[in-house]
């Protein structure tokens, strides 16, 4: 995995371009969640299910049908509320769409553990990206800490980080001259 960070960076980031009206900041926090949700299948290494198996680490959880269903379910849920602060609901999907997908995307971009099932339950091929620049994130906070985390997040300082920076400065400059 890429870590924490650059996983909910990246949501956020696509939060702020796919709805830009400041009154859906909360959005941006969803997004977020999403953006880090797909990692909640390293529950299965204290349940002994393999790595390498559909509900392993990087399996089905990181696949874009799994990014389809829970845009759909959250975006269903919002629906249910009837608010007007609702966003445009094809432009909420997309945007939980796209923060849970960017998951599996950064992650077949780091230089360690097995690739992503972005097909998966039809295809369970793993596979990364022919660049793959981000030191691969480890699993647990202990293990995080210290120079194995520094080097994690200049990693995603340099590959995550500042393109997240540039999309958002030319975002504003281009809000600005609409
Ligand atoms: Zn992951």
């Amino acid at each position: 995995m890429a870590s924490v960070f650059g996983h909910m960076l990246l949501g956020t980031t696509l939060g702020a371009v796919l709805l830009p009206e400041r009154h859906h900041w909360c959005w941006w926090l969803v997004a977020a969640a999403c953006a880090f949700l797909p990692d909640a299948d390293v529950i299965g290494f204290k349940f002994h299910i393999a790595y390498a198996s559909s509900w392993g680490h990087r399996g089905l959880t990181h696949s874009v049908l799994a990014a389809a269903v829970v845009a759909s379910v959250i975006t269903g849920l919002a629906g249910l509320r009837r608010s007007n602060a609702m966003p445009p609901v094809a432009r909420l999907w997309t945007l939980l769409f796209l923060a849970t997908a960017s998951h599996g995307v950064l992650d077949a971009m780091t230089t360690g553990g097995l690739g992503v099932a972005f097909f998966s339950p039809f295809d369970q091929q793993r596979y990364f990206f022919s660049l793959r620049p981000i030191q691969v994130s480890p699993i647990g906070i202990r293990n995080f800490l210290g120079e194995k985390g520094v080097r994690v997040l200049g990693s995603e300082a340099l590959w995550v980080g500042l393109p997240c920076l540039l999309v958002l400065l030319v975002k504003r400059s281009w809000l600005r001259r609409a």
